[in-house]
């Protein structure tokens, strides 16, 4: 057996080679654990089929514009970034990549590998969450923070900004149709769709940021660290172009959903109720708008 294969298999990182066809050649175990995906399913597939389908930071689908690997393979040089790659449960997860090319011995590219590693920086709330037995404010299902620990974290929330003199933003958001899901594809379904919105969402989120279920296909998420409107259209227009690029597939089909935002600036006279209120209101504005769409208010 080639030495370097029983390397890159027992590698902690993630890796996989694709030829200049860009087709995946090699794909090891940290891989699979990290997308999902088996060598079996992968290998011999086209990256750019869908697969790991990267986006970059804004949700641009990378496979079309500007993949890493392929810019590698053209000019021979080694990149790094983090980029968003899609998990066979369909959400997004964060990864840090690096690539380099890979020679024959007249120093031709014959392929690029790309090693990557987990880059998730949300799994500190829920940890802290387990940490504190606080299960009577997780919820079972998705395994964030329910309505009761939004409720909780508000105040606290409210309590700092207020002891600071800033503003923080509030996005409250609602999956579109989702009862199509349900009634098309089965309440199970339903659960798996719930799933892949909220690890996309979690996994594009600061580790200061709070994320809870508000009940149902409601959702509501603080950011400390937003203080001004356009800050605020750029992580809601983020959001929105992460879940309507995240997708669980299904035979032949890609099923998807997409969301309906509203954000806010909560201010220091807001109550939970008002901020509920209000953003409740500005997510309909998006609703009416066909959905796929955030408001700001
Ligand atoms: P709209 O675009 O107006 O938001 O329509 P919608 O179909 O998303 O909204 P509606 O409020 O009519 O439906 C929400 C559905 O969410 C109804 C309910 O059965 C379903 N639901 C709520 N909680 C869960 C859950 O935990 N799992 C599943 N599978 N479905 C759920
Ligand atoms: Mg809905």
């Amino acid at each position: 057996m080639n030495p370097y294969k029983l390397w890159l298999d027992n590698l902690f990182d993630a890796a996989y080679v694709v030829d200049r066809d860009r087709i995946i050649i090699y794909w090891n175990k940290a891989a699979e654990e990290l997308t999902g995906y088996s060598e079996e399913e992968v290998v011999g597939k086209s990256c750019s089929d869908d697969i790991l389908r990267h986006i970059d930071f804004y949700g641009v689908d990378l496979c079309q514009n500007g993949c890493p690997l392929h810019k590698t393979m053209c000019d021979g040089r080694k990149r790094e970034a983090v980029i968003f790659l899609h998990h066979k449960q369909g959400h997004r997860v964060p990864v840090h990549v690096r690539i380099a090319p890979i020679r024959n011995q007249n120093g031709e590219i014959i392929a690029s590998i790309e090693i990557f590693s987990n880059y998730s920086k949300t799994l500190h709330m829920i940890k802290e969450l387990k940490r504190h037995k606080k299960e009577s404010m997780l919820d079972p299902l998705l395994h964030i923070g329910n309505r009761r620990y939004a409720e909780t974290m508000f105040q606290a929330r409210q309590l700092e900004s207020k002891v600071t003199g800033s503003l923080f933003g509030v996005i409250f958001f609602d999956i579109d149709k989702f009862k199509a899901i349900n009634d098309t594809y089965g309440h199970a379904m339903g659960d798996k769709v719930l799933l892949m919105v909220t690890r996309t969402v979690a996994n594009l989120l600061e580790p200061f940021d709070i994320f809870a279920r508000w009940g149902g296909d409601e959702f509501i998420i603080y950011l400390p660290n937003i203080h001004t409107g356009e800050d605020l259209r750029s992580i809601a227009g983020r959001i929105k172009n992460f879940v309507q690029s995240s997708f669980i597939t299904l035979d032949d089909t890609k099923l998807s959903v997409t969301l309906s935002l509203g954000a806010t600036l909560v201010n220091a006279e807001d109550t939970m109720e008002s901020v509920i209120e209000r953003t409740d209101l500005l997510m309909y504005m998006s609703k009416s708008k066909g959905g796929n769409a955030y408001t700001i208010g």
